[in-house]
């Protein structure tokens, strides 16, 4: 029975593992905190699919073209209509687990509008799309787990890959409640360990998700890909902890973002694009709002309480919980923040790395999405992305007998924990990962220059030539400690990634290239060799078509 290690247990690794235990393989899915814990279960706006109960003029080849168009077409075709085709079976299928829609009339998912969509295509439940699905895909998983073909382990975080010769036969993990690392050997390991967050310090997303895992796995010669395009969404508000999500879902139904000229209000989105300004793509609406220089206000009252409460009662929630502001009588000041990363793992079409038998799936994975994506097609990607790969994996060729031995490169992570444990030295780690945060926040930003890149890259190098110097105060957090040199690498791979793509596309500003340019049409791919970073476009299309 073929063996399928998975690191990560959000929608995506849910998805995945169970449609391997469908196939009748025995699955591993290692996550640190329960999938109810996951960045998924943040999901409030909604998934989408073309089915039956869309728009009237609808259709599956729509949804293609405002996928390809949202990403400024450097997204694969071939990938993007597998994503959009296989869309209304993911719906159906998830209704049949338990995921319960909002419906229209009995028996009719209901729609709402989502950003550069030409029609109203995104499916939701209620305010809590992501809990809903979560929570039906658990107890899909916990069917396998009782007929003993998916096992779930928590407390266990990534250290690093088992790769030789070009291929991968599982993983080590530090294992918190041992404080030590452990091997976990599988035919194929599949990557599911979600966005960057972290490493942006605040966002409107998860701090389980660092990127150490996409850092290391690239200090181990997997390629990572578009690392430049980073999605800041338009609406959220600042609070002590994190960026809270204002959903798009607010503009969907009308919400309109203004600014204010002494008394007047200034609707810029609409003057500059009309009535659907607001709902343009989350690109093009973040560069806007920080063009004006202006404090930037979120207008839904004109709805009234009882549709406010009907259409979208956790945004009402949630701006009177940690706000204070009540949105049907008071605008909502909004800021564009951290929200998604377009950029990740390099993967071909079945969601294979470079790395023979290495997978990745979800937002930790580069697919889709080309330079900016659609509100709503992440959680499909997540899905399908699980779907693909284990269809994948269910057709490679059995391992031939034997495998390489690890157990040198297990007893090296452990004395690179125990020197951590003795670790004498004088900086903090912490310190370093807020200096990192607000590195690449100023030099990632909405608007780029070559000089602020560089700055950053600058920066990021010292960091990393004092990685070793790093001062562990409590041993518990040799997590932190350990991770850290695999985020800076990635710090340092997103900054030059940056720097390698000389024009303006999606998410990717730069003000002193301004224009998208033909040349630049394709994906960015950047590799490590010996310390090296090396960027290309991939004008050959080895990974997406
Ligand atoms: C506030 C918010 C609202 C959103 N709303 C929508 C929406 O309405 N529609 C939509 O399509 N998308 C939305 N998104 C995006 C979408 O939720 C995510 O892209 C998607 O859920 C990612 O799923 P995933 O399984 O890839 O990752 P995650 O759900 O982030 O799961 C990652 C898993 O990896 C684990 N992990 C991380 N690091 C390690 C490590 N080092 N070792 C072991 N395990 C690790 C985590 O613990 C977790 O189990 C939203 C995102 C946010 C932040």
């Amino acid at each position: 029975m073929k063996k399928v290690l998975i690191v990560g247990s959000g929608i995506a690794g849910l998805s995945c593992a169970i449609s391997c235990a469908e196939k009748g393989m025995e699955v591993t899915l290692v996550s640190p905190f329960p999938s109810e814990r996951a960045q998924s279960v943040l999901a409030a706006g909604g998934i989408n699919a073309v089915t039956e109960s869309c728009e009237e003029g609808d259709s599956i080849a729509c949804h293609i073209e405002d996928t390809l168009k949202g990403g400024c077409y450097i997204a694969g075709k071939e990938s993007v209509r597998g994503l959009c085709e296989d869309a209304p079976q993911i719906v159906k299928w998830l209704e049949r687990i338990g995921t319960v829609f909002t419906t229209k009339e009995v028996g009719t998912v209901a729609r709402r509008a989502f950003g550069a969509q030409s029609y109203k295509r995104t499916c939701y439940c209620g305010a809590s799309t992501g809990k809903q699905i979560v929570t039906a895909l658990v107890m899909e998983a916990r069917r396998f787990e009782a007929l003993g073909l998916i096992q779930r382990k928590l407390w266990t975080d990534f250290y690093s890959a088992l790769i030789k010769d070009g291929a991968c036969y599982g993983a080590i993990f530090f294992n918190e409640a041992t404080m030590d690392l452990e091997m976990i050997e599988a035919d194929c390991l599949v990557m599911a360990t979600g966005g960057q967050n972290a490493l942006f310090g605040k966002t409107t997303g998860s701090t389980q998700c660092d990127g150490y895992a996409q850092g290391k796995l690239f200090m181990q010669g997997v390629e990572l890909k578009n690392l430049e395009f980073i999605q800041y969404h338009p609406t959220t508000i600042v609070t002590s902890q994190k960026k809270m999500l204002v959903s798009e879902a607010v503009r969907g139904e009308g919400g309109r973002l203004y600014y204010l000229d002494g008394e007047k209000r200034v609707y810029f989105m609409e003057e500059k694009f009309g009535e659907r300004g607001n709902l343009m793509p989350r690109d093009v609406v973040s560069r806007c709002m920080d063009e004006t220089g202006k404090e930037i206000f979120l207008d839904i009252s004109f709805l009234g309480k009882e549709e406010i409460l009907k259409r979208i009662p956790e945004v009402y929630n949630l701006c009177l919980k940690y706000r204070g502001i009540d949105i049907t009588k008071e605008s909502i000041p909004v800021t564009p923040s951290v929200h998604f990363f377009m950029g990740g793992i390099a993967v071909k079409n079945n969601h294979e790395t470079n790395i023979k038998n290495l997978y990745a799936i979800g937002e930790c994975a580069s697919m889709y999405h080309g330079a900016n994506r659609l509100g709503g097609n992440s959680l499909l990607a997540a899905l399908h992305g699980g779907r693909v790969a284990a269809k994948s994996i269910g057709e490679m060729t059995e391992a031939a007998e034997g495998r390489p031995d690890f157990s040198e490169e297990l007893k090296a992570g452990q004395e690179k924990l125990r020197r951590l444990k003795e670790s004498k030295s004088a900086f903090p780690v912490m310190y370093i990962r807020d200096l990192v945060a607000q590195n690449v926040q100023e030099n990632l930003g909405i608007v780029r220059n070559e000089e602020k890149i560089l700055n950053g890259i600058d920066d990021v190098t010292y960091y990393l030539s004092i990685v070793d110097k790093i001062h562990y105060d409590n041993s518990e957090f040799l997590y932190l400690g350990y991770s850290l040199e695999g985020i800076l690498t990635l710090a340092k791979a997103a900054l030059t990634c940056a720097l390698s793509r000389k024009e303006s596309r999606g998410a990717h500003y730069r003000s002193d290239y301004a224009e998208t340019k033909d040349e630049y049409a394709n994906a960015t791919i950047i590799s490590y060799e010996n310390g090296e970073y090396r960027t290309r476009l991939d004008v050959e299309g080895t990974y997406e078509s």
